[in-house]
């Protein structure tokens, strides 16, 4: 079976709904045709200086929700990157072969230290598209379902492996390809329709968090912003608020936009979003549920992350001692 890996950060208490349609739902789906593996990636966390205990408490909550969602761990491979610390090892080879202006091109790096200051942000920051690359090619991985704002660190990750290649010998890693669903690519944010929904930065009524409060969510949905006009119709530049909505409703509810924008002829946007909300809140129910039943045995969990470790490694391990070799290491004795 090809095989298929990803990853989320423990950067919130609660994934955010671009997370859920734009990744684990393709996840999920993914793991009847894919060997998969599903990270946890902490270490990527620790680029936006979390407090420590918050940082643990998320790592959990960010595997209960794989789980929640429908990553089956008797099938697929659900482990916490730093307890495999090959993901750090095989970073720090890559980031030699990585330009400097190579990573400075990265478009998250400039957003992302641009909202700290130059003063605030860290080295961690600029090398984690390395680091990401890592993740990947640890696995030997052939496909990476991901949202539209991590096609560029794909790239990245892609020239590595063909760097690489071209230098050791073709084989020496997997090339992968980005798995990116166009209809779900790309969640906006409620109030603000032309920005990426993001569970660090969370706006409070533009987020949708899949563990809040329901009526939170619905409140939040009826109170997105849509466009002026009172047509409802889908159309990127010219209603991105009422396309947002289209794009989560149909995501959830399986009839496609075109069929959605027909039934939805002539009625206001008021409608559309008080019909959304209930939707939402409905299939958001028994993942919350399920959510909670796992963040409430840590234990249970732990063992899941302990299992998926171990079987993380087993593949890793040989992993990295080959391509150690490859470039000149001495073999421990
Ligand atoms: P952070 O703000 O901490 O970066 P994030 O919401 O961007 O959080 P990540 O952990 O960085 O979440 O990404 C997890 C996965 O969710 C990635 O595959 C990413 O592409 C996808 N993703 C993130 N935001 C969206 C979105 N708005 N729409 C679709 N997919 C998304
Ligand atoms: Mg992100």
């Amino acid at each position: 079976k090809p095989r298929v890996f990803s990853a989320m950060q423990p950067t919130s208490d609660s994934l955010q709904l671009g997370n859920y349609l734009g990744a684990l739902v393709h996840w999920v789906k993914l793991q009847d045709t894919h060997d998969a593996i599903y990270g946890v990636v902490d270490l990527h966390a620790l680029t936006v200086a979390p407090d420590p205990a918050v940082l643990r408490a998320r790592t959990r909550r960010t595997a209960a929700q794989f789980l929640a969602g429908g990553v089956d761990p008797t099938r697929s491979i659900v482990f916490c990157q730093s307890h495999v610390p090959e993901h750090a090892e095989l970073a720090w080879l890559l980031s030699t072969f990585t330009g400097f202006g190579e990573a400075g091109r990265m478009t998250q790096f400039k957003d992302k230290s641009a909202k700290v200051g130059e003063s605030g942000t860290n080295v961690g920051l600029f090398t984690y598209p390395v680091l990401m690359a890592a993740d990947i090619l640890l696995y030997d991985t052939n496909v990476v379902p991901v949202g539209e704002d991590q096609r560029q660190h794909l790239e990245l990750s892609r020239d590595l492996a063909q760097r690489l290649n071209a230098r050791f010998g073709e084989g020496t890693v997997v090339v992968p390809e980005p798995h990116i669903v166009k209809e779900t690519a790309k969640i906006y944010d409620l109030q603000e329709p032309t920005k990426k929904m993001s569970k660090s930065a969370v706006s409070p009524k533009g987020t949708i968090e899949v563990l809040d409060d329901p009526k939170k969510v619905a409140k939040n949905i009826r109170s997105a912003v849509t466009d002026t006009g009172d047509v409802i119709a889908f159309d990127r530049e010219a209603k991105p608020g009422v396309s947002n909505l289209l794009t989560i409703y149909s995501a959830i509810d399986g009839r496609s936009v075109d069929q959605l924008v027909a039934e939805y002829e002539g009625k206001m946007y008021g409608h559309l979003k008080s019909d959304l909300a209930d939707v939402v809140v409905e299939f958001l129910t028994p993942f919350h549920d399920a959510a909670m039943e796992w963040i409430e045995s840590p234990d249970r969990l732990d063992s899941v992350l302990e299992d998926g470790a171990a079987r993380a490694t087993a593949i890793a391990r040989p992993t990295l001692e080959r391509l150690y070799d490859k470039v000149g290491l001495l073999a421990p004795m």
